[in-house]
């Protein structure tokens, strides 16, 4: 018959910014490679990038219209004569003499002789001669050569993650290659009798599979590259091999086996494997028991089985940890903003309580609506939760319309 774990030693609670530190303090950044910067959406840059034009790569004009000169049209109106017509594209062959001017389009670099741009609004848009209605200080409408860029200035910095914006900068620079981390890869294993996989005849005291699913969804969203494990029997040996079978990737991941239960065997396991455990429990509900060790090499996270533990100490500990390992170097941790919330929540006091909540901006503010079940084996309450509020130890009530630090997981929402 088997019986309960027996309690550890040195089985310390930690806080949670201890625990996000010493994951941390476990991640080096991995290798890099070069890709196409097509293919860099997504991954972390390893390089500095620098300019290699000035961009714009000459004063050129923001506006539609009429390239003059600011002392020509100090006395409106004026009519100049049009001399030219220039497309963006195109450099002019003339210059802007006194009395003339040269119609231009949105881009075109700048003629010679003309310091200021009358925007085809303030004219009567002539073609053979043009009317200006209305004076403009010299310099108005031009794009200054070099204003976005200076050839030679470092544009992305080694470190930075590769958004949208991010890649327009690497094609405005002519980068078709980019050196970037690597993608981690992160093993996804299951443990419990209780567990079947997706496609299994559902019966009496089975649980579904959903953890492997989310775990491997939260791992592509944060850059890296899940490998399933699959489900894992409750035994030591099974445990064991397991675990050995994920030692090639980069990051193990198990979700159950980690509490005091009787059929509890992820610490054993580990320590059956030499490995060097980090932490066990974390100060935090849900999710008290979380395990960091490092077996054989590998950092293995041995997360709690309720669906919604699982989920929230995956995006405490383990994406920051991913972001890490890509080569990212600011902005690891989620941010914590301030939210009001729309009702009442509950807490027992006895652990820093992280309430699920869909964070809304309401009139310009920032509302957290709670998920109407909190237990932290209630998969649905997760669905279409962004943040977690925070409720502190010792304080058992939040009412409604309090102010409270809310940790942002996803994009704040519109309703
Ligand atoms: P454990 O941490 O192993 O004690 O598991 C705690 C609870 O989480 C149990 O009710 C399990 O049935 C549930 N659970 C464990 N693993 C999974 C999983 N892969 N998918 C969904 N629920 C799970
Ligand atoms: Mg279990």
């Amino acid at each position: 018959m088997a019986t309960f774990q027996p309690s550890r030693h040195n089985e310390r609670m930690i806080p949670v910014e201890e625990a996000q530190e010493r994951v941390l303090a476990e991640v080096e950044p991995l290798g890099t490679e070069q890709v196409a910067f097509t293919e860099a959406h997504g991954r972390v840059l390893r390089e500095d990038v620098h300019a290699r034009y000035d961009v714009p790569h000459g004063d050129n004009t923001a506006m539609d219209g009429y390239a003059v000169r600011a002392d020509d049209i100090a006395n409106p109106p004026v009519t100049l004569r049009v001399i030219e017509n220039l497309p963006a594209g195109t450099v002019a062959t003339k210059r802007v003499e006194p009395g003339t001017a040269i119609r231009i389009m949105t881009g075109a670099l700048m003629p010679e002789g003309a310091d200021t741009v009358a925007h085809v609004e303030i004219t009567d848009a002539g073609s053979e001669k043009v009317q200006v209605l209305e004076p403009l200080r010299r310099g108005t409408n031009i794009r200054k050569r070099g204003e976005d860029m200076h050839a030679g200035d470092v544009v992305l910095v080694d470190g930075t993650p590769l958004h949208a914006a991010e890649v327009g900068v690497l094609a405005g620079v002519q980068k078709p290659v980019v050196r970037v981390g690597r993608r981690p890869t992160v093993a996804i294993l299951s443990t419990g009798d209780e567990i079947i996989d997706v496609g299994d005849a559902m019966a009496p005291g089975k649980v579904l599979n959903s953890n492997s699913y989310s775990l491997a969804a939260l791992v592509c969203e944060a850059g890296a590259i899940p490998r399933m494990i699959g489900i894992v029997p409750d035994t030591k040996e099974a445990t064991i091999a397991a675990i050995e079978s994920a030692l090639e990737s980069d990051f193990i991941i198990s979700s159950g086996g980690v509490s005091v239960g009787a059929y509890d065997f992820v610490k054993d396991a580990l320590d059956a494997l030499g490995a060097e455990t980090k932490f066990w429990q974390v100060a935090m509900k849900p999710g008290k028991p979380v395990v960091l060790s490092r077996v054989r090499g590998r950092l293995y996270f041995g997360l709690p089985g309720n669906p919604v533990s699982c989920m929230v100490s995956f995006l405490l500990f383990i994406a920051p940890a991913i972001r890490k390992a890509m080569g990212q170097t600011s902005n690891l941790l989620p941010p914590i903003v301030q939210t009001q919330v729309s009702a009442s929540l509950k807490s027992r006091g006895d652990r820093r309580n992280y309430l699920r909540v869909r964070v809304v901006a309401r009139d310009g503010e920032l509302v957290s609506v709670p998920m109407t079940s909190q237990g932290s084996g209630v998969s649905t309450s997760m669905v279409q939760a962004n943040g977690l509020v925070i409720v502190e130890t010792g304080i058992t009530a939040v009412e409604a319309g309090s102010i409270v630090p809310t940790v942002l997981v996803g994009p704040v929402q519109t309703f």
